[in-house]
């Protein structure tokens, strides 16, 4: 899985680390049976993945600590040939819980550091139990801690050496540019949705600007996300569907997917697509190998309309809701 020229398919972080350009996305709340997200990363780490992006929300750090761990069983990597990723959660942000949520990822990966931690949203939630969207008479229950001082208990975890790097998620050019002005640290990272229907091109330029790289999210606009996430009256077409994307696949000879991938590669950016299916999971390492040249590019960005698979409309009304 290099580059046809040779390069290894990995970016530069700011803070001298290297990541994987391609990893495997492993969110999926709904519609997962016990043993499938391990089997998932299983077939990913055969077929040459390297990256696996996960959450403490996604709720499934424990069958990927056991992938990771078959697979080192099996020598068929060792600990430093991944890298592994997770996310702080919303009703984690107060300072003494920063600590807990990332040793609970820790723990249920069966890991003693991650090579990348992110803020996954910068607005933050009550703590109730274990519940990840606390409510009461029916309503999300916000809390008003600020993502600045979030910012301070990342920082405090990689001077600590239990994460290699720092970085956030969903968060908007003003939230970037405020961390920014009190980051000892900057964010190595951020990961959020993009893809043709979204191309991003103001929070990309940013971000390249300020030595911040990108890992896109959803890069298939999230087929399967869960119902509540879904729109029928406003959604636009599957993404994997649209003929101006089937149509570039012809032309390369690949498959849409392929090409929805391919668009972040050549871009410098990373892609976590997320995938079951043996097949497919393989299906999608097979993007280092073509090039879509400018016609192509400017035909995929033509597709933009500013869509968001992803939305939260419970926090809509948050100062924080970085999607106004
Ligand atoms: P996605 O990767 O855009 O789409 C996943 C869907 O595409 C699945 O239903 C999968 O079905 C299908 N698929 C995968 N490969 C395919 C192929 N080659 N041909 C046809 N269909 C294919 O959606 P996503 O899960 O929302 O996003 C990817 C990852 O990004 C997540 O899993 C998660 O790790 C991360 N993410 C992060 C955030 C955040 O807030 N930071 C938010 C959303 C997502 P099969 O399983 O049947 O293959």
């Amino acid at each position: 899985m290099e580059e046809s020229t040779g390069k290894p398919r990995k970016i530069e972080l700011n803070d001298g680390t290297y990541m994987p350009l391609l990893g495997l996305g492993t969110w999926k709340p709904e519609g997962i049976s016990p043993g499938m997200c391990q089997r998932a990363a299983e077939a990913a780490i055969a077929a040459g993945y390297r990256h696996i992006d996960t959450a403490y929300s996604y709720r499934n750090e424990v069958e990927l600590g056991k992938a990771i761990e078959s697979k080192m069983k099996q020598g068929i990597i060792r600990r430093q040939d991944m890298f592994i990723v997770s996310k702080l959660w919303c009703t984690h942000h107060a300072p003494e819980d920063i600590p807990i949520c990332l040793n609970r990822s820790l723990n249920d990966l069966q890991l003693d550091y991650l090579d990348l931690y992110l803020v996954h949203f910068p607005v933050g939630l009550k703590k109730m139990g274990d519940e990840l969207f606390p409510e009461k008479d029916g309503k999300v229950l916000t809390s008003d801690i600020d993502y600045v001082d979030v910012w301070k208990g990342m920082e405090a975890l990689k001077n600590s050496g239990k994460v290699k790097s720092i970085g956030v998620s969903n968060f908007s050019i003003n939230q970037l540019e405020r961390l920014l002005t009190v980051a000892k640290i900057p964010p190595a990272v951020n990961q959020v949705e993009i893809h043709p229907y979204l191309v991003q091109t103001d929070l990309i330029d940013y971000c390249k600007s300020k030595n911040i790289a990108l890992t896109a999210y959803s890069p298939f606009g999230s087929p399967g996300r869960p119902a509540q996430y879904q729109r029928e009256d406003t959604d636009p077409m599957k993404l994997l569907e649209d003929p101006v994307v089937g149509d570039v696949a012809k032309k390369h000879r690949r498959t849409p997917a392929q090409v929805l991938l391919r668009y972040h590669i050549q871009q410098g950016i990373a892609v976590i697509p997320k995938s079951t299916k043996p097949h497919h999971i393989l299906e999608n390492t097979k993007i280092f190998d073509f090039t879509l040249d400018e016609e192509d590019m400017k035909a995929l960005n033509s597709l933009n309309r500013d869509w968001k698979a992803c939305i939260i409309t419970q926090l809509e009304s948050h100062p924080f809701y970085p999607f106004k």
